[in-house]
Order: C-alpha cells, then sequence, then structure tokens
C-alpha cells in the first residue's frame, strides 16, 4: 500500500474533509505508486484560506529581514537534501536527475535571492511641490495569495512564486499540480523545519476542481497561476470579473533561428537541448527551429542523426538523457499532434511513435520527433505540443527568420545563433518574446532576471528578478507634512 499523504494547514499535517485520495503514479514505470493524495473539497480550501487570514497580521508585522534568515534557512536545508529531493523528483514525474538537480538548485537560488529581497524591499524618496513636506513610496502586502503551479517544475515554480508571496508579508493558499504533489509537500516540509510559523503557508492538493475553488474563493485576494492558456483564460476571467488580482504565466511555442554565419555545431547542439531537454515538456522549449536556406540540408541531416541517439530512459538511470511524458493522457496528446502534423502534410524524419524497448514497457516514453516539410498555417507549427517533437524549417534570410519567428500567437522564449552582431542585435530588438538568447537555446532562465511571456504567454506580469515584487505587493505613496499647516496641492501657489 503506498504512503498516504495529506494537506498542511495551519502548521498540521491534516486528513482531507472530502476522504478523496488520488494515486500519484511515476511515469517511467506505472507500477510504482509514489503515494496517495488528497483530493480537496472547498471545506480543505476554507480551512486553509482561514489559517491563511489568522496567520497574516502576525506575518506581515514580521520584520522583512527575519523573514529573509528563514528562506535562507530554507535554501541550506534544500542544499543538504538536495539528491533525496532530486530523486524523489525524478520517480514523480520523470525528468533526468541532471534536470532535478537543477530544479531543486533552481529553488535554492530563489530562496537565496529572495532572502536578500528582505534587506532590500525598496521604494523611493522623491521631491515634493509643496514646502516642508516629504514624499516617498512603498511596498504593502496584498492578503491571503493562492497559488496554483504545473508539474514540470515541481519545485522551481513553487519557489518563484512561495518566497516572493512571502518576503513581501502575504500568506498562502499553494496547490501543486496533480502529477507532483510529493515533491511539493516535500517543499512545504522543508519551509516549515526552517521556522515558517503555522498557517503562512497552507498546502492544499487536488486537480481542477480544488484550483476552481481556490480562484473562486471569496477571501483570497490574488492568484498567481503557471500553467496552459486554456486554464488561464478561466483564471483571468474570473479574477476580471471579481476584481481579483492575478498573474499568469502559460504556455509558448519557442524559436530558434539558425544563421549560416552561426557556429553549427553549437547551434545544432542549443536546438536538441532545447527540443529534447525535459522531454520537451519545458514552456520555453524550442519546437520551431528557422535554418537558413544555405546550410538548411546540413543542420537537418546532422540534426536527425543526433535525435535518433538521444538515449531515452528511466531518469534515474546514469545514462538516459530523456525521461518519459508526464502521463498517458499527455503521451496521447502529442501523438495525436505528430497524426495531424501528418494529415497535413509534414514529413516525419525521425521518431513520431512510443518509444518501446528494454526497460520502457511500463512508461510514458514517446520517440524524439523531428518534422520537416513544414508550412507556417499547420497546426504543429501553431499549438504548443509539450512534447519530444520539433519543427525543423527553411528561411531565407534574418528578416524572413525574424517574421517567422514572430508569427505565433505566444512569446515566451526566443534564440537565434549568428556569428554576425548586427544580426543578434537585430534579433534583440525585433524577436517579439519575454527572453531572447543570442546563441544558446531557447531554455536556461536565472533567477536573478525576469522570467515571463508577452501575447498568450503572461498578462504583462514577470516571475523572478525584482520583478516578482510587482506581482505579490501594491505600491503605496506616502506624504508626510511637517509644515504645521493645511497645503493644498495643485492650489496653493506660495
Ligand atoms: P494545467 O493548466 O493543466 O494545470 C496547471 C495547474 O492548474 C495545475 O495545478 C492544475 O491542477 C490547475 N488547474 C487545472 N484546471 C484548473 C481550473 N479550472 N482552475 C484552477 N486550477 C486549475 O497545466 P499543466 O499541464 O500542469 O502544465 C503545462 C502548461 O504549463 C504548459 O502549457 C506550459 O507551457 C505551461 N507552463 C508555463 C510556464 C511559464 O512560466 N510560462 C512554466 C511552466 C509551464
Amino acid at each position: 500500500m503506498a504512503k498516504q499523504y495529506y494537506n498542511f494547514l495551519n502548521g498540521k499535517w491534516t486528513r482531507p474533509h472530502s476522504k478523496v485520495y488520488f494515486d500519484n503514479i511515476n511515469p517511467a514505470d506505472t507500477s510504482d505508486v509514489v503515494g496517495r493524495f488528497p483530493e480537496s473539497d472547498g471545506e480543505d480550501v476554507e480551512k486553509a484560506v482561514r489559517a491563511a487570514e489568522a496567520a497574516y497580521d502576525a506575518w506581515r508585522l514580521f520584520p522583512a529581514p527575519k523573514k529573509g534568515e528563514i528562506m535562507m534557512r530554507a535554501g541550506q536545508l534544500m542544499m543538504k537534501n538536495k539528491e533525496k529531493l532530486a530523486r524523489l523528483m525524478t520517480r514523480e514525474m520523470g525528468k533526468v536527475l541532471a534536470e532535478t538537480r537543477g530544479d531543486v538548485q533552481e529553488a535554492i537560488d530563489m530562496a537565496f535571492y529572495v532572502a536578500g529581497e528582505g534587506r532590500r524591499l525598496t521604494g523611493e524618496t522623491t521631491t515634493s511641490e509643496r514646502k516642508n513636506k516629504f514624499a516617498m513610496t512603498m511596498r504593502i502586502p496584498i492578503g491571503v495569495c493562492g497559488l496554483i503551479t504545473p508539474w514540470n517544475f515541481p519545485m522551481a515554480i513553487p519557489s518563484w512564486k512561495i518566497f516572493p508571496a512571502l518576503i513581501c508579508g502575504n500568506t498562502v493558499v499553494f496547490k501543486p499540480a496533480e502529477d507532483t504533489p510529493a515533491s511539493a509537500c516535500e517543499f512545504v516540509k522543508i519551509l516549515t523545519e526552517a521556522g515558517l510559523p503555522n498557517g503562512v503557508v497552507n498546502f492544499v492538493c487536488g486537480g481542477p476542481n480544488t484550483g476552481e475553488l481556490i480562484v473562486r474563493h471569496p477571501r483570497i485576494k490574488l492568484i498567481s497561476f503557471t500553467g496552459s492558456c486554456e486554464v488561464g483564460r478561466f483564471v483571468g476571467e474570473h479574477c476580471g470579473r471579481t476584481l481579483k488580482r492575478c498573474s499568469l504565466e502559460m504556455g509558448g511555442k519557442n524559436a530558434q533561428i539558425v544563421m549560416a554565419d552561426a557556429n553549427m555545431d553549437l547551434a545544432l547542439e542549443g536546438a536538441l537541448w532545447g527540443a529534447f531537454g525535459t522531454t520537451g515538456q519545458r514552456c520555453t522549449a524550442t519546437s520551431r527551429v528557422y535554418i537558413q536556406r544555405k546550410v538548411f540540408p546540413s543542420f537537418v541531416r546532422s540534426f536527425i542523426r543526433q535525435a535518433k541517439k538521444v538515449r531515452i530512459g528511466n531518469g534515474l538511470k546514469p545514462n538516459a538523457q530523456m525521461g518519459p511524458l508526464i502521463n498517458a493522457a499527455q503521451r496521447e496528446r502529442v501523438h495525436n499532434y505528430v497524426v495531424r502534423g501528418v494529415k497535413e502534410g509534414a514529413k516525419v524524419e525521425c521518431g513520431g511513435k512510443f518509444a518501446r524497448g528494454a526497460g520502457l514497457g511500463k512508461g510514458f516514453f514517446y520517440q524524439p520527433t523531428v518534422f520537416t516539410n513544414v508550412k507556417p498555417i499547420m497546426t504543429i507549427v501553431r499549438e504548443e505540443i509539450f512534447g519530444p517533437v520539433v519543427c525543423l524549417m527553411s528561411i531565407k534570410d534574418l528578416e524572413d527568420g525574424l517574421r517567422q519567428a514572430n508569427d505565433t500567437a505566444y512569446g515566451l522564449s526566443s534564440a537565434i545563433y549568428t556569428g554576425n552582431v548586427n544580426s543578434a542585435m537585430k534579433a534583440i530588438r525585433d524577436l517579439e518574446a519575454g527572453i531572447t538568447y543570442i546563441n544558446g537555446p531557447t531554455i536556461g532562465a536565472e533567477v536573478h532576471l525576469p522570467f515571463g511571456g508577452v501575447k498568450n504567454t503572461g498578462n504583462g506580469h514577470r516571475e523572478a528578478g525584482r520583478t516578482a515584487l510587482d506581482i505579490f505587493s501594491e505600491w503605496k505613496s506616502v506624504f508626510v507634512d511637517f509644515s504645521g499647516r493645511l497645503q493644498k496641492a495643485q492650489i496653493d501657489t506660495d
């Protein structure tokens, strides 16, 4: 019998009111049940909100540098337990160990980065129109925040939301994705061990229904959501109607441009890593590669040769380079896109099938898949597939590459490989994306820079960097009049 897990409410591991649990399954081996987790109902969410509300005033007033010290300790605990956390994460969601170590490292980086913010959280002092009057700005917290996260970065993404929310003085109701509650649970345990007071972070497990209960809860003041556009639209609509603050980080359809003057080996390596890293299940994954005509045939040949060599396997095995897809439905979805691509006239150069073979029989493995003969209107070019599927397309020149790269509803990440500084500068200016890499793949964010996208990828917010603080705080303008008389702005003339 698999281990049973609970919600974490007001500092206590608590059985769900719903009494309903779901199995969390290892996507590399479906006979391995990682644990049984609560499918939380309205009463569970209500208890979490009540706990977060009760903890809010004390936490809001707790000095920010002291909040930072708790985060520092959380970062140290994650460092100490990094290997254990990474192994659990691979077992739970499939990406290879090197990548899950990276995921934990990102949460550590975020802990240390935001801990430092505890001694900054700066506002501005400025001048006043009137004499003997002082003016400044300061950040104030918002209240109880509902944080809803996806499964592809089980610790990194929660850390991007939880640490900035807390440093600004908010309390939290956190719901991880139903495919990765075990990693989220370990993260919450670490926060508690680091000294976080009861009720500051409340953890409720569950799927879409639980998420919806959080979004609709009238006393949750802010929703920070990362996930698909489809769900993001619902979250945005509801928050729009109820005037709830909301930040949305959603899908991508990221392009890499390869100019004929680029270092081809580097461009090839970058495209392979961007396309097949995390089995293509990154919001920043490379799913379109635009290659200048002159070098197109040789690039395609080398790319296919390398794609066929990618070692698929259980991410815990040291030689595995690419793990499984997250679940059966996702593998079906990816395969349907491939079938659709073929139907619409694209050519599968390699892959396009469930991966079979020794050690793969019980997992959701899929072959690295490369399409050529792709037209811009095809579904595989337009929609996010979220799997190891990449389209290779030829371009005439830089302008053609930029135009095609921008011809998408999304705008998260982008990359160009070129040896020409003028091309690089034009790409930096003209690529419509929240992130642009020069001579690097579309994946590889660092926590101290803003992360997020334009167009349908987001709603104007940026996680990570100092910009994350803008999601989780409001600005207050403060005037201190020490003139001892009524001074009327815009009216008095002396
Ligand atoms: P998803 O939208 O299905 O689920 C995300 C979260 O929302 C989960 O916790 C889920 O339980 C919850 N949810 C589902 N329906 C809900 C509802 N009606 N109300 C409230 N919550 C609900 O996404 P996913 O499959 O977990 O993740 C993949 C998607 O996430 C991809 O589109 C990917 O591009 C995107 N993503 C974006 C970023 C980014 O920063 N831009 C990062 C990682 C992943």
